[in-house]
């Protein structure tokens, strides 16, 4: 085993702070590498509060997770010391029930293994994450990275980025569509690249009117400010999908309103409290209410291609490890400019 150094809330809503920890010896199929940026999800957040409830402290958060690979297992054969590689929401499965053989490892069955707090099946107590110095993680979890693009740009791909790639894949979505992002932060804005790169007309819908000329930049081409009643009203109907990336409590039905006969919001967005939704708001023009959880390893990998292929990466501020708390507290008041990602070198 080997030491290593974290960041960690020790208890729900306590500041982060120094945590050192175990991780693996490198097994056979394992990847062993050192980690260089590490992206802040809100589902870091939700859980370093508990919101969701289920969370196990000390708690070592991270889930977009890039780096270079410093040692591998001996029957390895996709990586070797020197390459790039990351880690995002998943670092293990069954690989053996229905859902893992069609590559939804996010679905398993017998339960998919966290990147962080979940059962460790290795060390026993549970998985840490990337606010850390290195990670060993079996090689069918690791994905390959492009040395192409900005790394610390391509760090949030590997949840906001396959967590909106994927909906609009499965969903076939494409030129002569209206589609509508709710909510420009860190999934919202990569929703809005990956859109408008598929070809779709796309609006955001946002609660921060000095957001839109960065919206317009990032591809969208429409934009409403959701507080102002009338912007929402003209959009009755408008949109055959409606992305919403929303991380608080809000009214669904408002949102609903707004889908073509039809048309599909699919939620995100995991507000830990519940919502009411009126049977009306789906009745009338055939509506559909959906969801969709990060994206299995082979489609994770085939959208960082793409980003690598079409030069998309998101759009970060560059922290410190210990300007964390500070980062949580700005991405509460919605002030993310899109995606927070921490220099490991600072830790
Ligand atoms: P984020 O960067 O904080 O962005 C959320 C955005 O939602 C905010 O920037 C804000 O945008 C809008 N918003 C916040 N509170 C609002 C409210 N009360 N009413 C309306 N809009 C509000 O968060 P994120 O990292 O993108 O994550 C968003 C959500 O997705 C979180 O709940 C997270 O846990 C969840 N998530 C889900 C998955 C999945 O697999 N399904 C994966 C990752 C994350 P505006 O300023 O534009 O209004
Ligand atoms: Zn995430
Ligand atoms: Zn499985």
């Amino acid at each position: 085993m080997t030491l290593t150094k974290g960041y960690a809330a020790k208890s729900a809503g306590e500041a982060l702070s120094n945590f050192n920890f175990q991780r693996r010896e490198v097994g056979s199929h394992d990847v062993q590498f050192d980690i260089l940026y590490c992206g802040v999800c809100h589902s870091d957040l939700h859980q370093i509060r508990n919101e969701w409830g289920g969370t196990n402290f000390p708690v070592v958060p991270g889930h977009e997770i890039v780096g270079r690979v410093t040692k591998v297992g001996t029957l390895v054969t996709k990586f070797k010391q020197g390459d790039l590689a990351g880690v995002g929401c998943l670092v293990d499965s069954c690989r053996d029930c229905d859902n893992c053989k069609k590559g939804l490892e996010q679905f398993c069955r017998n339960g998919a293994t966290s990147t962080y707090n979940s059962k460790d099946k290795h060390l026993g107590g549970v998985t840490y994450g990337g606010y850390s110095k290195q990670i060993v993680a079996d090689e069918a979890f690791v994905l390959k990275i492009s040395d192409k693009l900005p790394l610390e740009t391509v760090a949030p791909l590997l949840c906001a980025g396959i967590t909106t790639y994927s909906p609009l894949r499965h969903w076939k979505v494409g030129k002569g569509h209206k589609v509508a992002v709710v909510g420009l932060g860190g999934l919202g804005h990569m929703a809005v690249k990956f859109a408008s790169s598929f070809g779709a007309e796309v609006t955001m819908l946002s609660t921060s009117p000095d957001k839109e000329k960065d919206a317009r930049k990032l591809g969208a081409h429409h934009f409403a400010n959701t507080k102002i009643t009338e912007q929402i009203k003209a959009l009755a109907s408008k949109f055959d999908f409606i992305i919403d990336t929303v991380s608080a409590q809000h009214n669904y039905n408002d949102y609903l309103a707004m889908l073509n006969t039809d048309g599909v919001m699919i939620c995100v967005g995991a507000p830990p409290t519940p919502s009411q939704i009126m049977a009306f708001s789906l009745i009338g023009g055939r509506k559909s209410l959906a969801g969709s959880l990060i994206g299995g390893l082979p489609e994770t990998q085939e959208m960082l291609d793409y980003c690598a292929e079409h030069n998309i990466t998101s759009d970060i501020e560059l922290i410190r490890m210990d300007y964390i708390d500070k980062a949580f507290e700005r991405m509460l008041a919605g002030d993310v400019k899109y995606r927070f990602v921490i220099d490991m070198a600072t830790l």
